[in-house]
């Protein structure tokens, strides 16, 4: 539990009571709209198309009547027509790592740059990571916005950066003991494959303290497993290319009691996917984003394909104001509709995990044949775990009876990046 003795990295802007969060928006709502539209004539277009007068444009209660956007305007004017700044004044650009399939670019200038380090570093300090702590940021450096993300939060906190990249786990591992790793800093299933090396090492890591995984959804008996074995505390950070990268929505606290949304940066709305109608606090739904600071290409409205709901905007045990919203239980297009039963890849996570012998690594095989979807989920377990077990407990969780083949653990193929966990198949 968090108390008064929690650290911030900007505590004014950390602590800002909800009522000037509130105010600070609007300004900064009606302050983008014009500057989007000002600075690009895409903007222009689609307002003016949806009968938007920007010059009439109040704020948040005027937000719902401008239209949304998705990754498909960021397809349609790749690589970066959707960009607001003279192409001289951007110094980086990251690139989704392609889980949709779509290429979403997102340009930054040096503003935009110390904007996400500011809610990386804030993220950090919120693990409690302190000045010259070491970190190991295991994401790849490159296009993928992960590991230079957690590069640019880790200097504003000033961090020891220890830049290992993704892969060679067993050196991950042995640079950790050799440099005394207080912080790991991963996409969330990389966590499991350093467990199972490190028990195939034999080796324990007493340094470490805290892990920042995100990148996925991150179940809670996910994170269970990870605290157990690795002895650490685990926060799940949250954030994507659109927006700025991983890091700049936020995280969850030492409370663990949702994920604090940095609200001077960013304005939340939370849709029913189907009607686009706003959802009561409390409801799950789409969260659609608005940047509210962003130079290079600020998104406004982006409905993210996230599913979330907010969990409270009351003042936090660890001090901060800013609202927690739940982890993020799948995206709108990862819904599997199996004999009528819609479900969450997640959740078959969850009831796997709950198992005994059960391992986290998991691929969900959706056979189609004829237009009808048949799934088999091919798990890997100790040995004395049956598949008779786990179909059995799969059904009771998710209301249908999909086959459960268990392998042996190490069977099922390993990514560096982002799982795949759900493989379709034509037959
Ligand atoms: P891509 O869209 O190619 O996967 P991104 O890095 O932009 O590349 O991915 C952002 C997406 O990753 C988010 O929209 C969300 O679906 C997922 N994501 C990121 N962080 C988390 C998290 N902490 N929990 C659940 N999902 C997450
Ligand atoms: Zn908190």
């Amino acid at each position: 539990m968090s108390t008064e003795t929690d650290i911030y990295f900007n505590q004014a802007a950390e602590t800002t009571s909800q009522d000037e969060l509130k105010s600070l928006q609007n300004e900064k709502l009606i302050r983008i709209v014009r500057y989007a539209t000002e600075n690009n004539p895409y903007f222009a277009e689609l307002y003016k198309k949806a009968g938007v007068d920007v010059g009439d444009f109040r704020g948040i209660e005027d937000l719902a009547k401008l239209p949304t956007i998705s990754k498909a305007n960021f397809r349609e004017t790749y690589p970066m027509g959707m960009c607001c700044v003279p192409k001289n004044t951007i110094r980086e650009m990251h690139m989704s790592s392609g889980s949709t399939g779509t290429p979403v670019v997102m340009p930054y200038t040096q503003a935009d740059l110390a904007q996400w380090a500011e809610c990386m570093a804030r993220c950090y300090r919120m693990a409690g990571g302190e000045p010259g702590d070491p970190i190991q940021i295991m994401p790849s450096f490159g296009l993928f916005n992960g590991g230079f993300g957690m590069y640019h939060g880790a200097r504003a906190a000033e961090l020891f950066v220890i830049p290992t990249g993704s892969g060679n786990t067993e050196r991950q591992i042995r640079l950790a003991r050799d440099f005394n790793t207080k912080i790991f800093a991963a996409v969330i299933s990389y966590a499991t494959r350093i467990i199972e090396v490190m028990d195939k090492m034999g080796v324990e890591l007493p340094n470490l303290k805290t892990g920042v995984f995100g990148a996925e959804a991150v179940t809670d008996a996910m994170k269970a497993k990870i605290r157990a074995r690795l002895g650490i505390d685990v926060f799940n950070i949250y954030g994507m290319t659109e927006t700025g990268g991983v890091g700049t929505l936020g995280m969850d606290c030492r409370d663990h009691s949702g994920i604090h949304v940095w609200e001077d940066h960013y304005y939340l709305e939370v849709l029913d996917p189907t009607t686009r109608e706003p959802v009561p606090d409390g409801e799950i739904g789409e969260l659609v984003v608005t940047a509210l600071t962003r130079e290079a290409l600020p998104v406004i409205r982006f409905r993210t394909g996230d599913l979330t709901r907010i969990l409270t905007r009351e003042r936090c045990a660890c001090g901060r104001t800013h609202l927690k919203i739940d982890a993020i239980s799948g995206r709108v297009d990862d819904m599997l509709i199996v004999k009528g039963v819609n479900f969450f890849p997640s959740q078959v996570e969850q009831a796997l995990l709950e198992l005994p012998g059960v391992h986290p690594d998991y691929q969900i095989i959706l056979e189609e044949r004829d237009g009808v979807n048949d799934v088999r989920i091919l798990v890997e377990a100790e040995p004395g775990v049956s598949g008779f077990v786990v179909e059995k407990h799969l059904k009771e969780r998710l209301g249908f009876s999909p086959k459960g083949d268990v392998l042996p653990p190490g069977t099922l193929p390993r990514s560096e990046g982002k799982a795949v966990r759900v493989v379709r198949k034509k037959i």
